[in-house]
Formats: structure tokens, C-alpha cells, sequence
């Protein structure tokens, strides 16, 4: 995690100031996450094993965040007496917005802790730089309510040009509790992109990439994280 160790609450406590705008930024760095995260970064990892790796870090992406969610207690009876019980509020409020295709193998790791999560699915194209113009060809949204969490995967925040369009969309839908964004390697400038038009979201990643190439690839990254879970287009 470029040296840096980050505790969750820490970084929620104090979030990293960006620019003008104060984008509150975890990075997850617990060590199953720095295991999977080496893993996808290693050139000599597979498809499958790639593909399996941003599953798990989807999953352990989703189990961290759940302590940022409200607990409702309440008390258990317990076969010796009464105990401290409790339960996550709002669990069934989550809903995923899956940016085709790098986020198909993380929701579906994110699944295995939001279960319940509605779905929007969105196919958005980056373009060539300097502009990367965004073309979506696919939008699938669901209507949003006050209460719902909405979370954005997409494993690579990288210049940050897809998620914004993205986020646009999703809040033509309706206006969310919390608009939160889910990403395996983030850079400072995509996050700082993104949070002058969305300075209430929130960024969640497992770490903070410090270049992007000419190609608006993150480096070092993982190179280009559709084409190793899937295989290259031609
Ligand atoms: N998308 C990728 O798959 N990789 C990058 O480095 C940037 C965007």
C-alpha cells in the first residue's frame, strides 16, 4: 500500500485532504486485501487466479465497509439470560452499480456480503486521451431512494472520467443516503476528479496509485484489469 498503513476508522476520522475539495478516502489495508492485492498486480497471475483475486478482494472490500453501517442492537435471550444483540441497519438499502466489464468478478465477491443488493449495470467506454471521452452504450439503473447506499465498482479509479459519468447517471436515478465508490487501485487525481462534482461521496480502495501513463493507465497498477480476468479482445 505504498507504505502507508491506514486503519479504517483513522483514515474515516480523517480524511485525506485533496485539493480544495475534502474526498473522504479509505484505503482497506488489512492484510488479506495486501495478499489479493499482490497477487492481481503480479504479471505472472493468471486469468483465473486473477479473476478469483479481485472476487475475494470484492468480498473483503464489502465485509469492511459493513462496519460503517449503523448496528440497531437489541437484546438476545441467551439459554443463561439476557444478552447484547445486534444487528446491521440498512443492509437491504445497498445497491451496486457494476461498470462492465473489470467489476463483473468484484460484485460478485461483493455479493457474498450484501446479498440483498439491487443491481444497476453500466457499460461505459473510456476514449482516447487527451480528452477520454466517455461513450455509454448500456444503462440499467434502478430507482433510488433516500435511504439506499449506493456503491459504484469498478476496480480501477483511474482518471476518474468513467466513474463521474457513471455517478451522473446514478443520481438522475434519485438521491441516495451515501454515493460511495469501490476500487481495487485508485490514483489522487482520479478521486480529486471525481469529488469536485461528487464532494459528498465516498472512496473506498485497497490502495492509491501514484501515476497514470499517457494511455490514462495506472501505474504501477495491474495494466488493464478487463483484459486479465477475461482475456485481451483480439
Ligand atoms: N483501467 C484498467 O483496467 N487499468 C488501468 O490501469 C486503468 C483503467
Amino acid at each position: 500500500m505504498n507504505g502507508k498503513v491506514t486503519d479504517l476508522h483513522t483514515v474515516q476520522a480523517n480524511p485525506t485532504l485533496v485539493g480544495m475539495v475534502k474526498p473522504k478516502v479509505t484505503v482497506m489495508d488489512h492484510p488479506m486485501v495486501v495478499e489479493q492485492l499482490s497477487l492481481v498486480r503480479d504479471k505472472r497471475t493468471s486469468q483465473i487466479a486473477f479473476r478469483k483475486a479481485i472476487y475475494r478482494l470484492g468480498r473483503f472490500m464489502a465485509y469492511e465497509f459493513l462496519r460503517t453501517m449503523e448496528i440497531q442492537e437489541f437484546t438476545v435471550e441467551t439459554p443463561l439470560g439476557p444478552a447484547k444483540g445486534g444487528q446491521i441497519k440498512g443492509r437491504d438499502r445497498i445497491v451496486i452499480i457494476l461498470v462492465l466489464r473489470a467489476a463483473i468478478p468484484f460484485v460478485e465477491g461483493m455479493y457474498k456480503n450484501f446479498p440483498m443488493a439491487r443491481t444497476g449495470v453500466v457499460s461505459a467506454w473510456r476514449g482516447k486521451p487527451p480528452g477520454f471521452p466517455i461513450e455509454v452504450s448500456y444503462a440499467k439503473i434502478p430507482e433510488l431512494g433516500k435511504n439506499d447506499v449506493v456503491v459504484i465498482a469498478d476496480p480501477m479509479l483511474a482518471t476518474g472520467h468513467t466513474l463521474k459519468e457513471v455517478a451522473k447517471r446514478v443520481v438522475k436515478q434519485g438521491h441516495p443516503k451515501r454515493l460511495v465508490f469501490f476500487s481495487v487501485i485508485a490514483t489522487k487525481q482520479g478521486i480529486e476528479y471525481v469529488a469536485k462534482d461528487f464532494p459528498r461521496a465516498e472512496f473506498y480502495t485497497c490502495a492509491i496509485d501514484p501515476a497514470l501513463n499517457d494511455h490514462g493507465y495506472i501505474v504501477p497498477g495491474l495494466g488493464d484489469a478487463g483484459d486479465r480476468s477475461f482475456g485481451a479482445p483480439h
